[in-house]
């Protein structure tokens, strides 16, 4: 079994590989409606254990290791102002003794009572991260820029996390989750066939495709899009992030033929769920007792449903959904549930 290197740095945040469990109560829910139906698992990264867990915190045990050893003091980060990474960095910087700055960009045009009060924006807050929401037409470079130069004016060293966390130093954190999925899977003797999963800033994509050159493993990674409007930035981004990571883990290349995603998903865009992710969100809590989330895992596992539904898979498949968290973003909408 091939590992990723121990001399890349690292912070641990996480304990011990998190849960593959099986979904008997969704496969028997979804055979009500259709005759057969693949092996459903869920691998419970929303169980990574910091702070609301979720997918960025496997990322930031490299990220937040990088900052230590460049004797960082200070983490900058960017996202939506629902970001569980911005939420997730808040939690691994105060872990680490680090100052967290949130950049926070009203890009979404949700305009539920919660949004911009709780969720979590109230859980950054509460981690004590030095947040700033700026307008969606605001000049992001500047703002950056700007931040950068108070941490440098107070004598701090400023250590800047791409959106998502995804870089190859990120996305490091899922090639060691690809082979830790594979090597659950074998022990529990099932053969997996494919790994679902939401895909936004790339970096959990590129990571599993990275992992997954580094095991040499048949299992096809398949990504269901909630952010990109078009295939080929899509496509093109990944093989770029793929590769890099690819090669930070001494992986062979990634060709355009693994990537596997899809976009039938998306709905309105990013961050405004459709109907498919709100029904998804609640059969998946009622069959399961699992919480997903609006913007991303709730609607990859309505694309996941609908594929299965479809009849896409084969019947003697074994799916993998990886459950990338999110979960504190439910209290942002509050105003989607309950009308069944
Ligand atoms: C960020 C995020 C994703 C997407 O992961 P990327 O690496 O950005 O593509 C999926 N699910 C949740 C809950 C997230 O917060």
């Amino acid at each position: 079994m091939p590992t990723i290197s121990a001399d890349l740095p690292f912070f641990s945040l996480i304990d011990g590989p998190t849960p593959l469990q099986e979904m008997n109560g969704l496969r028997n829910a979804l055979l009500s409606e259709i005759k057969d139906c693949p092996r459903l698992f869920v691998k419970r990264d929303d169980l990574t254990g910091l702070a609301g867990g979720g997918n960025k915190t496997r990322k930031l045990e490299y990220l937040i290791g990088d900052a230590l050893a460049k004797k960082a003091t200070d983490i900058v980060t960017a996202g939506a102002i629902q970001s569980n990474h911005a939420r997730q960095t808040a939690a691994a910087a105060a872990k680490a003794g680090l100052q967290a700055h949130l950049l926070l960009f009203d890009t979404v045009s949700y305009d539920g009572p919660a949004y911009r009060v709780s969720g979590n924006l109230l859980l950054d807050q509460i981690l004590g991260a030095k947040v700033r929401i700026e307008d969606k037409h605001a000049d992001a470079l500047a703002v950056f820029e700007e931040v950068l130069h108070e941490i440098t004016a107070n004598k701090g060293e400023a250590y800047v996390v791409p959106v998502g966390g995804s870089n190859a130093i990120g996305s490091t954190g899922y090639a060691a989750a690809f082979l830790e999925i594979e090597a659950q899977a074998n022990s529990l003797g099932v053969t997996v066939s494919r790994i679902i999963h939401a895909t936004s800033s790339l970096g959990t994509q590129s990571g599993l495709l990275a992992g997954r050159s580094l095991a040499k493993s048949p299992f096809a990674i398949e990504s269901i899009n909630v952010a990109h409007e078009t295939q080929d930035t899509l496509v093109d981004k990944t093989l770029e992030l793929a590769n890099a990571t690819a090669k930070r883990i001494g992986a062979d290349p990634i060709h355009a033929a693994d990537i596997h995603a899809d976009f039938r998903h998306l709905g309105e865009g990013y961050g405004l769920p459709t109907e498919g992710t709100i029904s998804a969100i609640e059969l998946v809590a009622r069959t399961e007792g699992i919480l997903l989330d609006p913007v991303y895992s709730g609607k990859a596992m309505s694309g996941l449903i609908s594929k299965i539904l479809a009849g896409e898979f084969g019947n003697d498949e074994t799916l993998v959904f990886l459950h990338t968290g999110g979960m504190p973003g439910l209290f942002a909408y509050p105003d989607q549930f309950g009308k069944t």
